[in-house]
């Protein structure tokens, strides 16, 4: 763990995961990128508003009985309501937990700047590749970010525009986010509630 202090408010933030790329401030809000081993200013955004979740930045426990530690999330809001996308700590790896409405999905496996076909040409229901795995599609929707708390892997600024594609490849669960500048693919499992215990 190391500690940096805001550059727009002076605090002290204590930075718990080396893989971390963006942080947002507890104290006044602002969106930290790391760079060149100190922050630089991602852009200032309200707070996130008390939305519930099961987990709070920090939260520590077991998922299938592998330790976590809940480093930060991103909040979106789509047509079916809010999901949110935590980054994790997950037994010593990164990793990412959704939780969509009451339903869990643990992602292990991340591929970035993966090469896909035109997001406009993809219909459910269809098989594509993604880099090179073969998916089958199952729904396509768009997102908006709402807003982040705590430490990021993935950044994207509040009030912009996300693509994503759920499918399953070889019996995972396949996440596809489109972002304005590049895409990436998440696979993982379902969870049921039982699977994941908060300390
Ligand atoms: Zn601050």
């Amino acid at each position: 763990m190391t500690s940096m202090n805001c550059v727009s408010c002076g605090a002290s933030l204590e930075i718990k995961n080396r893989f971390s790329k963006v942080f947002v401030c507890e104290y006044c809000g602002t969106h930290l990128r790391v760079k060149d081993g100190g922050f630089d200013i991602a852009g200032k955004h309200p707070k996130l508003a008390d939305f519930p979740s099961i987990f709070n930045v920090g939260s520590t426990g077991t998922i299938l009985g592998k330790p976590f530690t809940a480093l930060g999330r991103m909040r979106y809001k789509y047509s079916n309501g809010h999901y949110d996308e935590w980054f994790i700590d997950f037994d010593g790896e990164k990793a990412w937990f959704t939780e969509d409405e009451g339903t869990f999905t643990l992602y292990t496996d991340l591929y970035e700047a993966v090469d896909i076909q035109d997001i406009n040409t993809i219909r459910p229901g269809q098989n594509i590749m993604v880099g090179d795995k073969k998916v089958m599609v199952k729904e396509k929707g768009n997102a908006v970010v709402e807003g982040g708390e705590g430490e990021l892997f993935f950044y994207v600024e509040p009030g912009s525009d996300v693509v994503y594609i759920d499918a399953i490849a070889e019996g995972k669960k396949i996440s596809v986010e489109y972002t304005e500048t590049e895409v990436e693919m998440f696979a993982g499992r379902p969870l049921l509630k039982r699977d994941i215990l908060v300390n």
